[in-house]
């Protein structure tokens, strides 16, 4: 067999490109490239996605009907039926057999060789006396091979790698480089928390002796997880614990004058939150607070008095949306508010004309208020005395983005708003040190958006209804599904299409927005739609947040069922808005269980609260309401929601060693400062934070 693996690898580490592996060439290398993994360090960190408990093997004429069984036998008999392109092995064990079948698997064939010993581990079938297993896992000995028993890892693919394959590498690499790694944990604080030695957990999330060893190998890899995001957090929201920050002045004028110049009382809500926003801008700490408050809740309100209470204190504020769109349509809503108050608002979302004056506007400090997208935190903005920034629909924004915005003044009191519910100890620790407010409640009259699940078949009644709604002089929305492929290009592609068709239909004037446009024409569109010369706008998911247009009554979701629950929330949250009864159709004929119950959930809840939870139960935690735009896909093993427990450890552990080593400058500390300085730089946590 010439020289095994084992010896060709000496003198390698855990640095080292897989491609030094014998056996690795070109294409594997590519295709494990394509999973993140370059050096062996980065293979040890692929994780299997479940193991198999391949413990038992169970005798052949044992075997029951739909149970998942590992059994192993001689290869009997290779059939390849190329017609159909089915592959059977027969396998026996004395005098009883099994049947394995492969579907379009031809290269699986070249891989049974009569006379070999097979294991194969997957769900029997039993009709008749011959038990057959689709598609099981299978290994095919070699001679004098034993069978990888016990937890077997089952890890992810990616292109032609084998689960063969990859088990065996990693059978040779785990234990090989695995010990190599030094473990960043200080023995003090791993001793205390009483966790697992990283080296160990990492060997045994690959091939854990038993499920004990498995979650103990999880809780300390998970921790790990947990540590290294809440460090680089905590670092990069380090402030000068001397720097001044500033006094606003939420009592001025301009904060009364606009008080009384809005035509409604503030909800109960708004009134404890605003209170508590106040606290903060008199302080002379700098604040940082998360505005958490459903769609609809009135966090624009709050906005604009937390802005005022800047300029009535001589500084400047500004405010930052996800979109162009949104910003634009925030920005006309402000002027609205501020004109009236004798307050210039500035617009920046990148090229605009107007821009070059806007920024000298700023500098000099003529221009009190700006709205924009991330074109506020580009480097050429300078402000005069920035004192409030407000960022909204925090969910598209990452914690870098608003730590480089604070960073343009003397770090300015910050406002986050969001309409997604995360947990607390989540929010803290994505954030870093975030105070939480709540909006509780809506204003008052809001009627409940009658919501109404449709098929296909009976989508003439949502549209007969945004007929009658046009003719009432009211408005409405229709949400063009997303249809897979390019999503964006596609679901462009749905929406001209159904306008199209749509105003070939008389009585009603049709408008499109997608982002595709141009932002001259969206926000043409909009406006016509806002002054209601237009009476429906077909729409991409670009209207998703933000936008406001208290007479639109209806909105017709197409394909609803493609949508997550955060995004069906956000976009009925487009209507309801004003005092009138309000619609909003699902249309869609649901092709699974949970989509099933995703639509269901939306009929039956109007909170979004409660929506999340719902989403929690449905899902489970990782993909629930917002994770994804809150970054938090960027883990491996942790289950945010799942592991609050060791999330509140990691961030307490987080929390001390800053504070005894702002810096993490001591020598215990350096394995540490790496891992922050990489998950900064790129890395896992660059995920999570942009
Ligand atoms: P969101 O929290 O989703 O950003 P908005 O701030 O856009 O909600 O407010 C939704 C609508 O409710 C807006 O039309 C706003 O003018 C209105 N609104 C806000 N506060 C109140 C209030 N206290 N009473 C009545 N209407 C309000
Ligand atoms: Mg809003």
């Amino acid at each position: 067999m010439g020289k095994g693996p084992a010896e060709q690898g000496l003198g390698l580490g855990p640095a080292d490109l897989v491609t030094k592996w014998p056996g690795i060439g070109h294409t594997r290398s590519q295709e494990l490239e394509n999973m993140g993994v370059r050096t062996f360090e980065d293979l040890l960190g692929l994780w299997p996605r479940r193991h198999e408990d391949r413990s038992v093997i169970t005798p052949l004429r044992m075997l029951q009907d739909g149970e998942m069984a590992t059994v192993q036998g001689e290869i009997y008999q290779v059939r390849y039926d190329a017609g159909k392109k089915i592959l059977r092995v027969q396998i026996m064990e004395g005098m009883d057999s099994l049947t394995a079948i492969f579907f379009h698997a031809a290269w699986i064939r070249r891989q049974f060789r009569e006379g070999y010993v097979a294991v194969l581990s997957g769900k029997v079938e039993k009709r008749g006396k011959q038990p057959n297993m689709v598609h099981p896992e299978f290994q095919v000995l070699a001679a004098g091979e034993r069978p990888v028993l016990g937890l077997v890892p089952i890890y992810p693919l990616s292109g032609s790698l084998k689960q063969n394959f990859l088990q065996r590498l990693m059978r040779e690499v785990v234990p090989r480089f695995a010990p190599q790694l030094p473990d960043p944990l200080p023995e003090s604080i791993r001793e205390r928390e009483g966790l697992a030695n990283r080296s160990l957990a990492i060997v045994h999330q690959h091939f854990p002796p038993n499920w004990l060893s498995w979650e103990e190998s999880r809780k300390r890899l998970v921790f790990d997880e947990f540590l290294r995001m809440a460090l680089s957090v905590l670092i990069m929201h380090q402030t000068d614990p001397n720097a001044p920050g500033m006094v606003q002045n939420p009592d001025g004028p301009l904060v009364k004058k606009f008080l009384d110049s809005l035509p409604f009382p503030l909800t109960p809500g708004q009134i404890h939150v605003w209170k508590e926003i106040k606290e903060d801008l008199k302080s002379a700490n700098p604040m940082a607070r998360l505005l958490q408050g459903d769609v609809g809740s009135g966090k624009t309100i709050i906005a604009i008095l937390t802005m005022l209470a800047a300029v009535d204190a001589g500084f400047q504020a500004a405010f930052m949306a996800p979109t162009e769109l949104l910003a634009e349509q925030q920005w006309l809503v402000l002027q609205n508010f501020l004109h009236p108050l004798g307050i210039n608002t500035a617009f920046l979302a990148g090229k605009d004309r107007s821009a070059g004056e806007y920024r000298t506007a700023l500098k000099e400090g003529t221009i009190p208020i700006v709205v924009g997208t991330q074109a506020l935190i580009a480097d050429r903005v300078e402000f005069k005395r920035l004192g409030v920034v407000v960022v909204d629909e925090q969910h598209r924004f990452g914690v870098k983005q608003r730590a480089r915005l604070s960073q343009k003044g003397e770090y300015p009191d910050m406002l986050v708003m969001t309409a997604t519910p995360i947990p607390r100890t989540l929010a803290l620790t994505v954030y870093g040190d975030l105070q939480v407010s709540r909006i509780v409640g809506l204003p008052p009259g809001r009627k409940l958006v009658e919501t109404v699940h449709l098929t296909h078949r009976e989508r003439r009644i949502a549209y007969e209804k945004v007929m009658t709604t046009v003719k009432q002089g009211d408005q409405a929305y229709v949400v063009c599904p997303l249809v897979g492929g390019d999503e964006e290009d596609t679901q462009v592609k749905a929406a001209v299409d159904l306008a199209e068709g749509m105003k070939k239909v008389p009585g009603w004037r049709i408008g499109l927005l997608h982002g595709k446009m141009p932002s001259k024409e969206k926000t043409l569109v909009m406006d016509q739609f806002r002054r209601k010369a237009l009476d429906v706008l077909v729409a991409t998911t670009i209207i998703e947040v933000g936008v406001d247009v208290p007479s639109a009554t209806v909105i017709v979701i197409e394909e609803a069922d493609r949508f997550g629950l955060a995004q069906l929330h956000q976009l009925r949250g487009r209507v309801g808005r004003g005092d009138k009864a309000a619609t909003c159709f699902l249309i869609a004929d649901p092709k699974t269980d949970q989509a099933r119950e995703r639509l269901e959930a939306m009929v039956r809840h109007q909170d979004g609260f409660k929506l999340a939870e719902e989403d929690l139960k449905l899902r489970g935690p990782g993909e629930v309401l917002g994770m994804r735009q809150h970054g938090l896909t960027g883990f491996q093993l942790a289950n945010p929601l799942k592991d609050l427990d060791l999330l509140k450890r990691a961030r307490m552990t987080a929390r001390d060693i800053i504070q005894k080593d702002p810096q993490l400058m001591s020598s215990e500390h350096q394995l540490l400062r790496q891992w922050v300085r990489d998950a900064l730089e790129e890395g896992i946590p660059a995920q999570v934070l942009h």
